[in-house]
């Protein structure tokens, strides 16, 4: 599905280079973590992967289902089923939450070729979306994130994401700075995607997630690449131990 192959990224404003030659594959049906310190790009990876501005590949290639990711646009690698909820979700003004949704599964639709949903089609998808996330009605009126909490802004990158029905989720610290009880919705919200043809890259600081969505797979990302790949009692280890032991090893 994801294929990721000796990837290099540097910045375009100046020459540092971030990622180091990243390595992964995420097969369908599989829920991949990734992990690791501060500053060892896993953000970089899921912007470079989703196609946002400022970065340069300089090698390797990434792919999904078999088509070059890195030559397409930011919204063909949507309309191909990549989706990306933000470690920090934009707010913008002006557009209404609800606009903005029907906006973007429509155009979806119409990537793949699939008739419009109608108005009133969408308004039940969404409504029953939103309450099982606990999104207020009144949030889907406002515009798009602005004003919303932490939580909620989180909640609504999950929102999204049900609403878009993606092939490749990539989630970027969707639970940091969420609560207990809002981690565990965003959970639950992930949880219910899951499916044999569906693949998850879940970048998260904390185990505490991985205890509601169950990883297949765990990577540990350092220094702009994967040092260590394990199953989920990878990381039991960095919660219990850190990071340190992990990466004097791999030294
Ligand atoms: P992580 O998500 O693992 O915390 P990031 O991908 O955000 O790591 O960052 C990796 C490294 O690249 C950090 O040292 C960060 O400061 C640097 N970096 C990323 N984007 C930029 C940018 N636009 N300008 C300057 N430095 C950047
Ligand atoms: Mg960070
Ligand atoms: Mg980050």
């Amino acid at each position: 599905m994801l294929n990721i192959n000796n990837l290099h990224v540097q910045l375009e404003e100046e020459d540092k280079q971030i990622l180091k030659g990243v390595n992964l594959t995420v097969e369908p049906g599989k829920v991949h973590a990734i992990m690791g310190p501060n500053g060892s790009g896993k953000s970089t990876l899921s912007y470079v992967l989703s196609g946002k501005g400022g970065y340069e590949v300089t090698e390797g290639s990434a792919t999904l289902d078999g088509q070059d990711l890195l030559e397409q646009e930011a919204e063909e690698r949507a309309a191909a089923g990549l989706f990306l909820a933000f470690q920090y979700p934009v707010e913008i003004p002006g557009v209404g939450n609800m606009t903005f949704l029907r906006t973007a599964v429509n155009a979806q639709r119409k990537a793949r070729g699939e008739d419009e949903l109608s108005a009133a089609e969408f308004l039940k998808e969404v409504r029953a979306q939103a309450k099982s996330l606990k999104i207020d009605a009144e949030m889907l009126k406002r515009p798009v994130n602005v004003g919303f909490s932490g939580g909620e802004k989180k909640r609504n990158e999950i929102l999204q994401m049900a609403m878009l029905q993606p092939k490749m989720c990539i989630l970027d610290e969707t639970d940091s700075g969420l609560d207990v009880d809002a981690m565990k919705l965003v959970a639950e919200g992930v949880n219910a995607l899951r499916s044999e043809n569906r693949g998850f890259l879940v970048i998260t600081h904390y185990q505490r997630l991985l205890d509601h969505i169950k990883p297949d797979v765990v990577h540990i990302m350092a220094n702009g690449r994967i040092v260590k790949t394990g199953g989920p009692e990878l990381a039991l280890e960095v919660e219990n131990n850190g990071y340190a032991d992990i990466l004097a090893e791999v030294e």
